[in-house]
Parts: C-alpha cells; structure tokens; sequence
C-alpha cells in the first residue's frame, strides 16, 4: 500500500502536532516552516544571556491535551506548577485581586457592583456553550450582568485593553471562553487553578517535540516560505502540470474527472514540490493569498477574520518589579495592557537571579505601533513603568527586546462561527486549518493540541478514528493525575 504523502505548511504547535498524529498514523509528513526554526508563537528566543519564550506562556493543570503531549515528550514529570497572584493597576494604585477577601476590599467598586461583578463571573463559569453567545455583542452582555459601574470601571478597560476598538464588533462568546478558561480545572475537579512551566521554558518542549518528529519520520524543512498552492496533475501530458481551476466549477474540480491528482505548492527560492495534500495551518490572510484559486465565498470568509496583532517587549530586570504573576491595568494612559512578570511564576534561577517581565499590547494587524522604533518603545515603556512601580529605575533593565506579530488571534466577532471559512477547502487535498478554527476557547496551546487532534481523527483521518490518539484522547471530566501534582 503507497503511503499518503502529506504536507503540513507552518511549524507552530498546531503543524508539529498535526504532523506528529499524521506521521503516527502511517503517512509520509513533510513540515514546512518559513522562520528559521520550529515554534510559531510558542518559540523561544535570546533576551540579554538568557534564552527563554518570546512571548509569556503557562500551562494550566487542566490543559490535558497539551500536558499528554508534554508526557508523551517525556517532559510532564518536570512540570513545575505554581499558585500566582494576580494584580490590578487602577487609579493609579496597583492592588492585589488573587482571593475572594482581596476582591470585596477592591477599592474602586461598592459592594453591589463587587457582587454583580463575582456573578457574572460564576454565571459565566456555568455555562457550558458559547454558542448562544455569539450574537450578543460583549460590551452589552458585560454592562447588563454586571452593572454600569463595574462595566465601565473595570471591564470596558479591560476589553478595551485586550481588544482596542474591536471590543464593539466582538460577542460575549469571547469574554466567556476567557472565564471558562481560567475556571476549567475547578470543573475537571481540581481544587485550584495552577500555573505551571517547564524549567527550561518552550526552548527544551520545542527540542523534544522536533527530536520526536524526527523520529516518526516526519521531514522538518525550516527556512520554506509558501508561496503559492496549486492542484497538480501528474497524469497530463506524460509530465506533471499545474492545473489551473479558475474555470472549473467547485463541484468539477472536486471531481475525479478533472485529473486532479496531487497539489503542488511553490516556495520562495526554493524548487516547487508536490503532495497528495496539503495542509495549511497559517493564518487566514496568508491562506487567502497562497491560494489564489479559492472560491470567492472561501477568499471573503478568510479575509472577512478580523485578526489581533501583538506588540511584546521582553525586560530582563536585576530586580523584581512586584509579585503579580499578571496585573492587569485599566488605566489608559498606560501604553501596554498588562504586565506579566514571569519570575512570579518561574524560579529566577533560571535567569540568573533577575526578573524576567513581559509588556504587551494587544492592536490590529494595521496598527501604526507596528512601525515604532524598538528605542522610541522602549523609552515610552519604561517611562510607564516608573509612574507605575516608584522603586523602578531605569538602571534596572539588563535587556530588552520586541516581538512584533500582526496575526496573532482572529476575533471572536459577532455571528463568528457562521461565517468560518471551510478547514476542507474547494480544491481537492486543500486543507486550511488553523487557530481562527477555535470556536468555543481561547488562544492557547492546549486548545491547538486539540483541534489538531480531533481533525485528524474526523477529517484528516475519519477512517482511523482513534488512531494514534487513543492514550490522548479527551477527557475533559477527568484530570490528568500526574505523580508531582499538588
Ligand atoms: C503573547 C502571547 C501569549 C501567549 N500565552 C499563552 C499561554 O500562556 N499559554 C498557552 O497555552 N498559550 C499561549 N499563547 C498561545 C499559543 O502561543 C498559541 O496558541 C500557539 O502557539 C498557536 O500555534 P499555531 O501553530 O496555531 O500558530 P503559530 O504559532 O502562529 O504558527 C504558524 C506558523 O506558520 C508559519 N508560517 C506563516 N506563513 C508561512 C508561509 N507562507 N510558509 C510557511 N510557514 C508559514 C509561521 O512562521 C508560524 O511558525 C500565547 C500567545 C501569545 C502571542
């Protein structure tokens, strides 16, 4: 029996997984990655002397899809999970909000407005389905439940710092599936929620994850940038041919009839090379542009993604700036949304004994913050940071670097999974699946581990259900019990 021939086209989590299942499952897997290395968002990068993520990442205790993964990597063991504290920057005063105690003293809100701002976050939590949600605009799902004032002083700065202007298109779903989120282990029966990291960051998750890829057979080919997908047919003429399907219908391409065998796909300075499919795991603009011979529909639907960018500067500190694994701020004049300080969570050691934290802002792919000079952010940051942290000194900062990313996340926007474009395209052995697919979750590793996952088994491979998969299946009523959880 001749194996399928696959390609997996971007090298995040979501490709290495797709590829990995696919590779278990008996097909030969070729993995094309445009950067330098493996990764995507979830890579790692230098900061000063120490390599550590480019952006901040934690697992949750009940990120099961991802903690199998973790476990098949033979990492899971060296977990190191945490309780953090989470802070608020509001008036100008930065306040700790990590237990129901600290929360009723919340100063900036009265006792009503606390208790209809707790509700809504336990009503949230219950809910099971984002669905009904969708076509409720976020900001008068939040404004009903919880109260003008509690709206106004705590979760428009909220959306607004996560979203910007985009918060008015974006439906309830999203602010639901955040709060799901963070209540997800207290549902699987877990009594806290953790953070955990693996010592040695995503740098190490990333070298074991490539090394079993490797393993499975699977061919890594970084420094490959898609340029173009096209069907193929090998049979034409005695020699392959591209086909071109601008005349041909949907229902006709798909037909065995046209001959269209195999799907080639071109690279910048690089020699084309054809698969018996594809799949496409970038966002959706690349999608859009890579493959010219979509239908209309499929080419709206992907440019019709209203995506988020980030902006994320890295600072190595010789000292802390406070214990708040993230404080979140509603003061607008801050130029970042929030401050994550990773050596809440992580050991310094790993740093040396410094303080690693993350600045970022959340904005649309278009944004002209994405042209800024890493020394003009630089000095607005850090002239934030004084105001924010009197202790802070510039001669604190040892390193500093910017990650700029304009497709980060699509927006759960109203009516969002109406309007998703296909994961099997309209050209035969074209898949585009990618993040925007997450419906019902928010951006996180796990929920990629998952829709990887289950698109194997009811796409990819619908005969196979199971296969490769059986030990990773999901369990979401049963936490994964591992021998240091506490
Ligand atoms: C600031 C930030 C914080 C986060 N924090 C957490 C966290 O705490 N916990 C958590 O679980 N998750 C977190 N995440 C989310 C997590 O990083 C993502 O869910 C995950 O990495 C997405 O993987 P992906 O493969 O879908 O996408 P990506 O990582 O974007 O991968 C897509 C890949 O496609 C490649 N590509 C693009 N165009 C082409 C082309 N033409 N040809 C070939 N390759 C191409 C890209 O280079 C990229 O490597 C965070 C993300 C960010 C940005």
């Amino acid at each position: 029996m001749t194996q399928t021939k696959t390609a997996i086209v971007g090298g995040g989590i979501l490709g290495m997984t797709l590829a990995l299942r696919l590779a278990q499952a008996g097909q030969r897997v070729t993995l094309f990655e445009a950067g330098p290395h493996v990764g995507g968002l979830a890579d790692a990068w230098q900061l000063g002397d120490v390599t550590w993520d480019r952006h901040y990442h934690v697992t949750l205790l009940s990120d099961i899809h991802w903690r199998r993964v973790l476990a098949e990597l033979h990492l899971e063991q060296d977990m190191q999970w945490v309780e953090t504290k989470t802070g608020f920057f509001t008036d100008g005063q930065l306040t700790s909000m990590s237990n129901t105690l600290e929360f009723l003293k919340f100063p900036p809100l009265g006792l009503l407005d606390k208790l209809r701002l707790g509700g809504t976050i336990f009503y949230a939590s219950k809910l099971r389905d984002g669905k009904r949600l969708e076509s409720i605009p976020v900001a008068s799902w939040l404004r009903k439940l919880s109260g003008k004032r509690a709206f106004e002083k705590i979760w428009l700065p909220l959306l607004r710092a996560k979203l910007g202007e985009n918060y008015r298109h974006t439906s309830a779903a999203f602010i639901w599936a955040t709060i799901a989120r963070m209540y997800a282990a207290r549902r699987t029966g877990l009594k806290k929620e953790m953070f955990g990291y693996l010592p040695g960051g995503y740098a190490r998750i990333l070298e074991h994850f490539e090394t079993l890829l490797h393993a499975n057979g699977v061919d890594v080919r970084v420094n490959h940038a898609l340029q173009r997908v096209e069907p193929f047919n090998p049979n034409a003429n005695g020699v392959g041919a591209s086909v071109n399907v601008a005349n041909v219908t949907n229902e006709s391409a798909h037909a065995v009839g046209v001959g269209v065998k195999q799907v080639q796909l071109s690279f910048r300075d690089r020699p084309a090379e054809t698969f018996d499919r594809v799949v496409l795991t970038t966002p959706a603009p690349v999608i859009s542009r890579v493959c010219p011979d979509l239908t209309e529909d499929e080419h709206r639907r992907l440019n019709g993604l209203r995506y988020q960018g980030i902006v994320c500067a890295s600072l190595l500190l010789k000292k802390p700036l406070a214990k708040f694994y993230v404080t979140n701020i509603t003061d607008d004049w801050v130029p970042f949304t929030a401050v994550i300080e990773m050596t809440t969570l992580v050991d310094p050691a790993e740093f040396g004994g410094r303080s690693l934290v993350y600045l970022p802002k959340y904005v649309s792919p278009d944004d002209p913050l994405f042209e800024v000079s890493d020394d003009e952010l630089r000095a607005s940051f850090i002239a934030a940071l004084k105001k924010m942290y009197p202790d802070f000194s510039e001669s604190d900062v040892e390193a500093f670097r910017v990650s700029r990313v304009r497709h980060v996340v699509a927006l759960t926007t109203l009516n969002y999974s109406d309007n998703l474009p296909p994961m099997q395209t309209s050209l035969p052995g074209v898949f585009a699946i990618n993040s925007a697919h997450i419906v019902n979750g928010t951006l996180n590793v796990n929920e990629t581990v998952k829709l990887a996952e289950d698109a194997v088994k009811e796409l990819l491979l619908p005969n196979l259900a199971g296969l490769g998969t059986s030990t990773h299946k999901p369990e979401e009523t049963q936490p994964l019990i591992l021998a240091n959880e506490r």
